[in-house]
């Protein structure tokens, strides 16, 4: 059916490349690509035998050309964006100048601020339309899968919703005392922000972790979950109409926590470079360099994930509660493919996200968030695919 481009490769793109190979009527051919073909190598070093055909290749995603070159040479439908949030523009750029469809997981972020704001990717909008290309973004798991669930819950549960709760619990044990499930630079700008959640048509914000609820989650059992921003929040705010209040919790335990508050508090946590025997280095950047890499978690990693949303509203002038929820085991996730469930909960909806392009479901020219699709066979895939979902309509509801 097509051709895909990716770029990065990372936990997440190992997921992908592996996907793309099990659904190879529809990814007849992949190019994977990052700044270290080496990695890119290795990946594909270890894919089962499928007919998808595979290549590999050396680019600079923060380098348009480059990525523009690259296009040219191998002429793909679509490309997967799963190298870091800083070179999402770079790779819109280049997507038009080629006429390609393009697609990632996480907002563009300005290496210097950690803003998780869509603002920069929206303003693409009426050029996607115009070269008549689909940019979807943020088709991981959160973002991704949870606005896919809201869109679900809206179309066949919902008349009105008007409360969201996304809860994002991971019981996984690696065994290490302190290290990142993904990306260390991105997670740690992600928590170390201040907490802000949506209601009444405003934002509030809270200090880092001051918010704190215990929950009790399907296969995981009780956990104690912290109100974070999440990025998801601001299309999801603007998308689900009537919305009253959304928020969003993550799973930390305590000595997660601890870890970080010292790494914070001694300022290993700022991404500000400091002069060190003349030379300019970021903490954070030094950070990442000393703890494990979370591609080398997977064969450790035990426990599982579990990742939904509790949604409230009416429906026929009653109220109405629905919970629906994904739950994946690391180990399973890491026999399958290589990569522990954090990495595989955002790989498979890449992959999902890329096939409703490629299969003209999701195709429509301008920059889209994925709640703003038909989530019908978005859902039907994930149950294809490795992330079965599950639902109750009398779930904990969280005040
Ligand atoms: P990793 O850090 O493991 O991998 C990132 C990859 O991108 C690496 O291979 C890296 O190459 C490559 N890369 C970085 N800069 C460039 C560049 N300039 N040009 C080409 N390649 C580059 O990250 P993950 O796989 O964990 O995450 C991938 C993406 O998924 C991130 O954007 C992350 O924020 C997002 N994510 C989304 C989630 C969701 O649910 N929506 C959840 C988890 C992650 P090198 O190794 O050479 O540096």
């Amino acid at each position: 059916m097509g051709k895909a481009l990716i770029i990065g490769a990372g936990g997440v793109s190992n997921v992908v490349v592996h996907k793309c190979c099990q659904n190879s009527d529809i990814f007849e051919e992949i190019c994977l690509a990052s700044r270290t073909i080496e990695k890119c190598d290795a990946i594909v070093a270890k894919l089962p035998e499928t007919k998808t055909k595979v290549s590999t290749a050396k680019v600079d995603a923060d380098n348009t050309d480059e990525v523009i070159s690259l296009i040219e040479k191998f002429n793909p439908d679509i490309v997967i964006n799963v190298a870091l949030p800083y070179q999402d523009l770079t790779i819109m750029d280049a997507c038009l100048a080629t006429g390609v469809h393009y697609m990632d997981t996480a907002n563009y972020e300005p290496p210097d601020v950690p803003k998780f704001e869509y603002k920069w990717q929206w303003a693409y909008r009426e050029r996607f339309e115009k070269a008549g290309l689909t940019a979807l973004l943020g088709s991981g798991f959160d973002p991704g899968v949870t606005g896919v669930f809201c869109a679900y819950a809206q179309k066949h549960y919902f008349d009105e919703i008007h409360y969201i709760d996304i809860v994002d619990a991971n019981a996984g044990d690696h065994g290490y005392p302190f290290a990142t499930n993904f990306n260390p630079e991105i997670n740690i700008r992600e928590i170390t922000a201040n907490g802000r959640y949506f209601e009444n048509d405003d934002w509030v914000e809270i200090p880092p972790m001051s918010m704190k609820k215990t929950y009790d989650l399907p296969q995981i059992g009780e956990k104690d979950i912290y109100l974070l921003y999440h990025e998801e929040l601001e299309s999801l705010s603007k998308n689900i109409k009537g919305i009253k209040r959304i928020r969003f919790w993550m799973t930390f335990s305590e000595k997660y926590l601890t870890h970080l508050k010292v790494l914070e508090n001694v300022g290993m946590t700022s991404i500000e470079p400091i002069d060190f025997e003349g030379q300019k280095i970021s903490p954070l950047h030094f950070l990442k360099a000393v703890l494990p890499d979370p591609a080398s978690l997977g064969p450790r990693t035990k426990g599982k994930t579990n990742i939904g949303c509790v949604i409230q509203g009416i429906k026929d002038g009653k109220p109405k509660t629905y919970y629906v929820y994904n739950v994946c085991d690391h180990q399973e996730a890491y026999r399958e493919v290589g990569s522990q469930a954090i990495s595989y909960t955002t790989g498979v909806p890449a992959m999902i996200g890329a096939m409703m392009i490629l299969k003209g479901l999701w195709k429509k020219p301008g920059v889209y968030n994925v709640e703003e699709f038909d989530p019908d066979p978005f859902m039907e895939a994930l149950n294809e695919n490795g992330l079965p979902w599950q639902e109750s309509f009398d779930p904990i509801l969280l005040d």
